[in-house]
């Protein structure tokens, strides 16, 4: 089965050309041009990734990034027009995965796509390998907290803790890593992929806003440790 990918981007002249390049590729692609029809799209597709236009009539791309990322985790590449939105989109306010900036050549997007899939396939892999048991139980606890593998919820003392998608990813990366030390390169290319473009300062953010969220005192972590010179290792 072809993966399948849904494009969002209002002009007809790109749309047309990424709709034709993808399928070339082998790609199932399905194209729309404004924000609410990304929407109802991206729900009854189910597509294995998502490129996204930022600037759409309706409902724009931050909006639609927004609300999908409660439903789904399908990969979302962001096309933006506009070197001021990148901030936006890379501070992960919306939970892209990616970002391209136009304009962009037809073989970058190819390998922007590409790597992400390939990603989203390594973590699947990786999910099915890493504890069947694990996964079966569908949740991860240690001592208060607890971490909803298939809800992709956590706990702390039975209190549900509101995590940005990227938080969770790089949680739950952690819980299946207990006791392991990760260092911020390799929780980089894990957690946002290797192409991410970014620098480790981007775990040490994340990392400090989970501490508050899961710490008891964020000043004084127990659960998420700082490794001199090294990284962080999760003690559980
Ligand atoms: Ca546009």
């Amino acid at each position: 089965m072809p993966e399948t990918i849904l494009i969002v981007e209002d002009e007809p002249a790109l749309r047309d050309t990424l709709a034709y390049n993808l399928k070339k590729d082998g790609f199932a692609v399905e194209a729309v041009g404004d924000g609410r029809s990304a929407l109802a799209s991206a729900r009854t597709l189910k597509p294995d990734l998502i490129i996204l236009d930022l600037m759409l009539p309706e409902l724009d791309g931050f909006e639609v990034a927004r609300i999908l990322r409660k439903e789904m985790t399908t990969p979302i590449l962001m096309l933006t027009a506009r070197d001021d939105e990148i901030d936006r989109v890379v501070g992960l306010e919306v939970g892209a995965d990616d970002y391209l900036t136009k304009p962009f050549s037809m073989r970058e997007l190819m390998a922007r796509v590409k790597a992400q899939l390939r990603r989203t396939r390594l973590i699947q892999e990786e999910m099915a390998k890493s504890g069947v048991a694990q996964v079966k139980q569908e949740k991860l606890t240690f001592d208060n907290l607890t971490i909803n593998l298939t809800r992709r919820e956590v706990t702390l003392n039975d209190k549900p803790i509101p995590l940005k998608p990227k938080e969770y990813d790089l949680l739950e990366f952690f819980a299946r890593h207990k006791g392991q030390m990760l260092s911020r390169e390799f929780i980089l290319e894990r957690v946002w992929g290797w192409d991410f473009i970014g620098d480790s300062r981007t775990v040490d953010v994340h990392v400090r806003w989970l501490r508050q969220k899961i710490e008891e005192d964020a000043s004084r972590p127990k659960r998420i440790i700082t490794v001199r010179g090294g990284g962080y290792r999760f003690e559980g």
